[in-house]
C-alpha cells in the first residue's frame, strides 16, 4: 500500500458512521513522535543548534497564538494553562541540557531533545506533589510540539485544523475527541477503534463519515493525500480516479436529497402510523449542545455525559461551576426533562494529568470507573450531587448513576445523595425534593437483578454500548474483535426484554441511550421489545423519527417477537435491516 505512487487504492475498515467525504488527509499521530536518530557532521553542528533555536521560536509563536484564541473564545482561566507551556520553552535546564547532550554525543538535536525532555517528564511524573506532577503533562505537550517543528511536520492539533480535512489518526482518546474541530473535519478514520469508541460517537453526533479499524493506515498516508471516505461500506479510497469520484458524486447527490426529506419531518411529531407516540431524546456531552438538541426538536435530554466537563481541564470543576452548567441545560430545555448522568470517569475516560486519581490499570473497562470511582472519591461525588440537586429547582431535572452493578451499590450512592440533600437544606438552598433518580443498566449483574433495582429506582436507562461489551465479553474499542460486537445477539435481546418487563412490572420507564438507539435499523426492534424512549446524538433524531412515522408499532412488536425466536445475530440483523429498507427508501 503506497499511496505516493498515486494509483487508486481501496482499504477496507469498519463502517462506523454513515456518509461520504472527499478531501485531503490530515494525519494525527497521538502516540509519541517518531524521531530519526543520526550523527551530525562536525561542520554542520552550528546549523543544528540554530535549527533548535528556530524550532523553539516557532513553538513559542504557536503557543502564544493558541493562548490568545482560547482567551478570546473560552476565557482567561483556561488560557492560563498556556503560560505554563510558554515557561517550559524558557527553561534553562531543559534547553541547556539538550545543547550539552548534543555537544557531547553529536547526535541530531531531535534525538537529544527527546532524550532530555523524556527524562524530565519521567522525573516530574514521579514527584509526590499534585501540582508538580501535572507539569509533566505540560512538558510532554510542549516537547511534542517542539519535535514536530524540528521534524517539519504539520502541527498535530485536532482542535485547529488548517483547512477542511479528513482526519486520519492511529487512535483518538475521548478527551481528544472532545476537542475535534467541528467546523473543519470532513471525516474521521482511525487505525484502531470500533463502532462504540468514543471518537466514533462524536463523529456520529457530528454526522461525520467514519471508518475505523483500518490497521496501520497512518503509516501509509501523508498530510495532503487525497481520499474518499465511504462510511456506508467502511472503505477508504486513496487517490481516487475520475471514475470513482463520479460514482461517489452520484451517491452523494442521492444522499443529499434524502437528507432534505429527513429534515421535512423535523418539526413533525414522532408518531407511528398506528398512532403510538414515541419519545425521542438527545444525548449531549456539553451544555452548549442543548441548542442542537432543540433544533432537532428532541423531547428532552436523555443522557448528559457530565464527565466531559472534567476532561480537557487541569482541575476538578467546583460545585458552583457544575451547578451553572447543569442549570443552563435544565433552563434551556424546560419544561422538557433533562437526565443528568453522574460522572463516568475512568475506563477509557481518565482525567489527563491526574495519575493519582486514575491509576494505570490492566483492564480499565472492568476497573476503577464511574460509580465505583465516585463512591471512593466522596468529596468530588458530593460536589456533583449537590450541583445536580441545586439545578433541579431550575427545570425538569432527573438524575442517574452509571455502571451500577446491583442494589448495594445503588443504596450506597443514594445514602450519599441523602446526605447532600440534608446539607443543602442546612444551607437553605432549594432543590426538587421529588427528583427522579434512575440507574443505568449496562452491567449484566444489574440486568439480572433488574427486578430488585426497579423497586428502588425512578427509571432505567440501558447503556447498550457497555451492556453489549460486558455481556458478550467484547472490548468495545478493540477493532480486532469488532465483528463479534453484535447488538442483535439473542442474549442481548433476551436481556432487554427482561429489563423492560421488570421495569414495567414496577411501573417505571425504560429508555435506551447507547448507540443502538440512534440507529434506525435497530430502533424498531427496541420499540417492539417495549422500550419507552430512545435517546441518541441529536443529529440522528430525524432519521429515527422518519422511520417511526413510516412504521406501525404493531409491526415493530411482530419484528421483536420473531427476533426473540431466532438464534443467529446475523439473521436477526437481516430482519431488522429488511424492516428498515421496506419503509425507508433513499431514492
Ligand atoms: C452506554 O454504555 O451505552 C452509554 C450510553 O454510556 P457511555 O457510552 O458513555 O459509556
Ligand atoms: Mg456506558
Amino acid at each position: 500500500m503506497d499511496p505516493r505512487a498515486k494509483v487508486e487504492i481501496t482499504v477496507q475498515g469498519i463502517a462506523a458512521s454513515q456518509g461520504i467525504a472527499y478531501g485531503q488527509i490530515f494525519v494525527y499521530l497521538q502516540s509519541d513522535v517518531e524521531v530519526p536518530s543520526y550523527q551530525v557532521e562536525p561542520e554542520k553542528r552550528i546549523d543544528e543548534v540554530a535549527r533548535f533555536d528556530r524550532a523553539l521560536i516557532v513553538t513559542r509563536q504557536q503557543i502564544s497564538k493558541i493562548k490568545n484564541e482560547v482567551e478570546k473564545n473560552i476565557g482567561p482561566e483556561e488560557a492560563a494553562i498556556f503560560d505554563a507551556h510558554l515557561l517550559v520553552l524558557e527553561d534553562e535546564a531543559l534547553i541547556g541540557e539538550t545543547i550539552r547532550e548534543f555537544e557531547s554525543t553529536g547526535r541530531n538535536i531531535e534525538t537529544c531533545f527527546q532524550k532530555v525532555s523524556s527524562r524530565y517528564v519521567q522525573a516530574f511524573s514521579e514527584i509526590d506533589d499534585e501540582y508538580l506532577r501535572e507539569r509533566a503533562g505540560d512538558l510532554r505537550d510542549v516537547a511534542q510540539r517542539v519535535l514536530h517543528n524540528l521534524l517539519g511536520q504539520a502541527e498535530n492539533s485536532l482542535n485547529r485544523l488548517a483547512d477542511q480535512r479528513i482526519v486520519v489518526a492511529s487512535d483518538i482518546s475521548p478527551s481528544e475527541s472532545a476537542t475535534l474541530d467541528r467546523s473543519a473535519a470532513l471525516a474521521l478514520v482511525m487505525d484502531s477503534g470500533s463502532k462504540t469508541s468514543h471518537a466514533v460517537i462524536v463523529a456520529r453526533s457530528m454526522k461525520l463519515p467514519s471508518v475505523v479499524g483500518v490497521r496501520d493506515l497512518t503509516k501509509h498516508v501523508t498530510n495532503g493525500d487525497w481520499a474518499i471516505v465511504d462510511g456506508y461500506d467502511g472503505l477508504v479510497i486513496l487517490n481516487p480516479s475520475e471514475g470513482t469520484l463520479f460514482r461517489y458524486g452520484k451517491i452523494q447527490e442521492r444522499k443529499k436529497s434524502f437528507e432534505a426529506r429527513l429534515l421535512e419531518v423535523n418539526r413533525q411529531p414522532a408518531v407511528t402510523l398506528d398512532n403510538v407516540a414515541v419519545t425521542l431524546m438527545a444525548n449531549i456531552e456539553r451544555a452548549d449542545e442543548v441548542a442542537k438538541a432543540k433544533s432537532f426538536f428532541a423531547d428532552g435530554i436523555g443522557l448528559f455525559r457530565t464527565e466531559f466537563l472534567f476532561l480537557n481541564t487541569q482541575r476538578i470543576p467546583s460545585e458552583q461551576e457544575q451547578f451553572l452548567a447543569y442549570k443552563a441545560v435544565a433552563e434551556a430545555m424546560a419544561p422538557l426533562p433533562v437526565v443528568i448522568r453522574t460522572l463516568d470517569l475512568g475506563g477509557d475516560k481518565p482525567m489527563a494529568g491526574k495519575a493519582d486519581l486514575f491509576p494505570k490499570e490492566n483492564n480499565p473497562f472492568m476497573g476503577f470507573r464511574a460509580i465505583r470511582w465516585c463512591l471512593e472519591h466522596r468529596d468530588i461525588f458530593k460536589d456533583q450531587l449537590r450541583a445536580i440537586l441545586m439545578a433541579s429547582s431550575h427545570g425538569n431535572v432527573r438524575m442517574m448513576y452509571p455502571m451500577i452493578s446491583g442494589v448495594e451499590e445503588l443504596d450506597r450512592a443514594n445514602e450519599i445523595l441523602a446526605e447532600c440533600r440534608e446539607e443543602l437544606k442546612a444551607r437553605n438552598l432549594p432543590f426538587d425534593s421529588g427528583l427522579a433518580v434512575g440507574t443505568m443498566i449496562e452491567i449484566p449483574s444489574a440486568a439480572l437483578t433488574a427486578d430488585l433495582l426497579a423497586k428502588k429506582c425512578g427509571f432505567f436507562s440501558v447503556g447498550t454500548n457497555d451492556l453489549i461489551q460486558y455481556m458478550l465479553a467484547i472490548d468495545r474499542v478493540n477493532d480486532r474483535i469488532a465483528h463479534l460486537y453484535e447488538p442483535t445477539h439473542p442474549a442481548i435481546l433476551r436481556t432487554l426484554r427482561m429489563v423492560v418487563d421488570e421495569a414495567h412490572r414496577q411501573k417505571i420507564q425504560v429508555s435506551v441511550c447507547g448507540e443502538m438507539a440512534g440507529d434506525p435499523v435497530y430502533a424498531p426492534l427496541l420499540l417492539g421489545l417495549g422500550v419507552d424512549c430512545l435517546s441518541m446524538s441529536p443529529t440522528w433524531l430525524p432519521s429515527v423519527k422518519y422511520l417511526v412515522r413510516a412504521m406501525t408499532m404493531a409491526d415493530a412488536r411482530v419484528l421483536a417477537a420473531e427476533a426473540l425466536t431466532l438464534t443467529s445475530p446475523k439473521e436477526i440483523y437481516a430482519r431488522c435491516d429488511a424492516f428498515y429498507r421496506a419503509r425507508v427508501k433513499m431514492d
